[in-house]
């Protein structure tokens, strides 16, 4: 006879944390990529808290995610977990478990939102009773506020200085980010590029740990917004990597990023390190901006409240407001654009990604990036953005899944797209690169074509066109500004731009 009690399920209820443990707790956070988890840290730092990013997640993380929480997760959910649930382990026997519960706690993202993403919480709390760290201290801050409580103690404050910091913070790397996919490929120097990015990230955290605010109201979003403070770190920024002499005939096939939003983010093992794979295999990678999804949230929000106009009070006024932060964004981070020379790619207009998406992928559909993948996949296309768009859907994610079933019908339509989704799920590493693979090989046949044929057009040769390009040792800079000249890859554009400049 089973003797096993069974026992009441208990709802998480961690612990307050307060306002005077603020400088001795650290509050540990992860899930980004290293440039605006670096950034976040200084900004939290500048409001008084102790910060610390977590590791980057590992195939570890991966099966002990797996082995502690529910089976049938998805896989950002299992690296996610598992990877804070290694960090307790390994704290936890280096000063013990009831030190590890009193120094740190956990901040997290979630939502309410239809997909894994609003049982992350839950994921999280079975894995802490699987450890037998009950007592452990982790606060969801969800899109709406901090889902124990507007404050969980007073310690966390989801104010207006954390939130434009933590706004500011991702719009900064994101340029930063694209400027450096944009020059890595083409360095003369090898690590140049990783060394410039590194040194720069760095005067990031210190503008964003040193930010001279005092308000702790409107008066912050209103600094944020006009001041010239970030803008003079990226014109540093922006200096020193012009300092870095690149080669820009070399031929690569442009790769758009896009898929779930942890994989797309994140760089490492979680979506088998596909950034530096593509870059080793000769591509030239367009990475996914973290800002395309916070304009994406405000968008959804407003055809939220455009649907309640007639039905609810103020919900005129709620599609105005959104749509009117909306436009905010967007100039915010085109200023920060310009402090970097233009260089960084635009983030594409959500309503041009709505109606391209509409055909195929209903627009009120919520869940991980909801039509969004096929807007981006059609605006690359449509735009020479790039020669192929690589999307990354973790193993078990249902919004995914629709995505790519979508996209069936998009290729239908548009057969030269050049699509490959790859399948995330931590161990099948072989199988999604070689997948990649095949689709990238295309790719590079038409980057090479695209390069013939602006060669062939204007009568020059690939010397001719060198010959050219040494008369021109400013277009050596890596912040030289190539215009967009009708072709997707960057050396086309740079033949193109040549034949147009001798002919002057
Ligand atoms: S979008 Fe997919 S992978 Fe991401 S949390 Fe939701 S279900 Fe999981």
């Amino acid at each position: 006879m089973d003797t096993a009690v069974a026992s009441p399920y208990r709802a998480y209820k961690p612990q307050a944390f307060t306002r005077s443990e603020r400088d001795h707790v650290t509050v540990l956070f992860g899930g980004l990529h290293w440039r605006a988890e670096r950034v976040l840290q200084g900004a939290l730092e500048n409001l008084g808290y102790r910060a610390r990013m977590l590791p980057t997640a590992t195939k570890e993380d991966l099966l002990a995610g797996r082995e502690v929480a529910d089976i049938g997760q998805c896989c950002p959910t299992s690296f996610t977990t598992g990877n804070v649930v290694n960090f307790l382990r390994g704290e936890a026997k280096r000063i013990g478990p009831e030190e590890v519960a009193k120094k740190y706690v956990y901040v997290t993202a979630g939502s309410c939102g239809s997909c894994r993403f609003g049982q992350y919480h839950q994921s999280y709390e079975l894995a802490l009773r699987n450890i037998g760290m009950e007592s452990f201290r982790m606060f969801l801050l969800a899109q709406d506020g901090m889902d124990q409580g507007p404050s969980a103690g007073g310690g966390l404050e989801l104010d207006v200085p954390f939130t434009m910091g933590a706004i500011w913070a991702i719009l900064a790397t994101d340029v930063v980010q694209d400027l450096e996919y944009q020059i890595r490929p083409y360095e003369v120097v090898p690590g140049a590029t990783e060394r410039v990015a590194g040194e720069c990230v760095e005067l990031l955290y210190e503008a964003f740990r040193d930010r001279p605010v005092r308000s702790r109201k409107w008066g912050a979003a209103a600094w944020h917004i006009v001041t010239p403070y970030f803008l003079r770190t990226l014109a540093e920024v922006h200096r020193r990597f012009g300092a870095i002499e690149v080669d820009r005939l070399r031929v690569k096939p442009v790769v758009k990023i896009t898929g779930e939003f942890y994989l797309q983010t994140v760089e490492g093992e979680p979506n088998y390190d596909i950034h530096r794979w593509l870059e080793s295999e000769g591509a030239e990678v367009y990475p996914a901006a973290v800002t395309v999804w916070l304009d994406y949230l405000l968008r959804f929000a407003a055809q939220q409240a455009e649907d309640r106009i007639g039905v609810a009070r103020n919900a005129r006024v709620k599609r105005l407001a959104l749509r009117a932060a909306q436009g905010l964004l967007r100039w915010s981070y085109d200023r920060m654009r310009r402090a970097l020379g233009d260089l960084p790619h635009e983030i594409p207009d959500q309503y041009e990604l709505r109606s391209l998406a509409a055909p195929y992928f209903h627009s009120r559909l919520d869940g991980g990036e909801g039509d969004m993948l096929i807007g981006k996949a059609l605006w690359a296309y449509h735009h020479k953005k790039a020669h192929m768009t690589c999307e990354l859907s973790p193993y078990a994610c249902m919004p995914n899944t629709m995505s790519i079933g979508a996209m069936a019908g998009v290729i239908g339509k548009h057969p030269d797209l050049l699509y490959a989704p790859l399948e995330i799920k931590g161990d099948a590493e072989v199988h999604a690169l070689s997948r990649c693979q095949m689709i990238l090989t295309e790719a590079k046949r038409r980057a090479q074509r695209e390069f013939d044929d602006a060669l062939g057009v204007n009568g020059l040769t690939v010397e001719s066109a060198r010959a050219l390009l040494e008369r021109h040792p400013e277009m050596k800079q890596a912040t030289y500004r190539v215009p967009r000249r009708g072709a997707a890859g960057t050396a086309a554009n740079l033949v193109l731009h040549l034949a147009e400049r001798s002919r002057q």
